[in-house]
């Protein structure tokens, strides 16, 4: 019985692969990548009105094989490191032989944002990238790059790996979003990718809305409006440099490469069950000075538990941060600053499973 299962469920998944994912040929930004081929290449930002010319650093692994396109991009942050070294540990392994389909790499999404050492936004126009999708041809450099990647780059992929970090002042605990919902799409899919990489947690986003995917528009999210299946990949923190993070960044796109029959090696795991959450409720504060946290550490909380403390410049402390909601805290603030409306702790709903949409 059980290998008349998994042989229903390879049939099902290589038939879904064979008609939906094999484009060819393949073509980035007027460049043609030969089956067996691997081209590092760099797509050029032209100069705006107010800000300099950039590019985005690709690496394209075009496998002996036909099969899907899978995108993987590191550094919409510039300041997360693990996912950038992680892109580059990935672009030096996998090799077209043996390769099955397209493996694309963008190695730094946000280069003026790493070069610079910038946390959160782009040095010159002090946007978000991650909140800048689907861009602009004409706008600032933050848009002209997410207009870039949205027209460039993402129409490529069948599924999109968007790879992040705590950022430079925040903690967090290892965790796949996967998004679901009915403006999601191929959600099992997503949700059986995120399982091969065999992080600790799981959050499903259920994206019920235009509005939820619209405001505030991240890479990931863009993805989802382009009927990609998406995973947001979040591992490491405050801005270091692990090697344990870069290699389960590593791992994780091995597992699913072979999950996708794409490749036939993965890193060998330990059979992990991941918690499971569905959503997360973000908790802003209302007044801006020194953030003091009770602890920068995942953890079960209750509602109505002190989070930490907001101090003013006197040294007096303004406001106490009380979990609104009970749940698993993923990631938060960690560094002292704090301005008025920004969240200071990721607080997730736990569930037994998310089989279901
Ligand atoms: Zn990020």
């Amino acid at each position: 019985m059980r290998q008349i299962i998994i042989f229903f469920t390879l049939l099902i998944f290589t038939t879904s692969i064979d008609t939906a994912f094999a484009k060819s040929p393949f073509i980035i930004d007027g460049k043609v990548i030969k089956a067996g081929d691997r081209k590092d290449i760099a797509i050029p930002i032209i100069a705006g009105k107010t800000d300099p010319k950039t590019f985005i650093p690709v690496t394209i692994i075009r496998g002996e094989g036909s099969g899907p396109t899978l995108l993987m991009v590191a550094g919409v942050h510039g300041y997360e490191f693990a996912p950038i070294l992680a892109a580059q540990r990935l672009a030096d392994e996998i090799k077209p032989e043996g390769l099955n389909g397209t493996l694309i790499i963008v190695r730094v999404a946000h280069i003026s944002a790493f070069e610079n050492r910038s946390p959160y936004v782009n040095p010159y126009d002090r946007k978000n990238l991650n909140r800048s999708f689907p861009g602009a041809l004409n706008g600032t450099q933050t848009e002209r790059i997410a207009h870039a990647l949205s027209t460039k780059v993402i129409p490529l992929a069948d599924v999109v790996f968007d790879v992040h970090s705590g950022d430079g002042a925040e903690w967090l605990e290892a965790f796949i979003g996967v998004y679901g919902g009915p403006l999601a799409t191929d959600y099992p899919l997503a949700l059986s990718l995120a399982e091969a990489f065999q992080f600790p947690n799981i959050v499903r986003y259920k994206m019920k809305t235009q509005e939820q995917i619209d405001k505030g528009r991240s890479l990931n999210r863009q993805a989802v409006a382009q009927g990609l299946p998406t995973l947001l990949i979040e591992i490491g923190e405050n801005g270091k440099r692990e090697d344990i993070h870069i290699e389960t960044i590593v791992s994780g796109v091995k597992n699913a490469l072979k999950h996708m029959n794409m490749r036939k090696a993965s890193n060998p795991t330990i059979a992990l069950k991941p918690n499971y959450f569905d959503g997360t409720q973000s908790v802003p504060v209302k007044h801006s000075g020194v953030w003091t946290p009770v602890s920068s550490h995942s953890r079960f909380v209750e509602a109505g538990e002190t989070l930490g403390v907001v101090y003013n410049y006197k040294g007096e402390p303004v406001e106490t941060v009380k979990a609104p909601v009970s749940g698993y805290t993923l990631y938060g603030l960690a560094g002292p600053p704090v301005s008025l409306g920004e969240s200071v702790v990721t607080i997730a709903k736990s569930v037994r499973t998310l089989d279901n949409k």
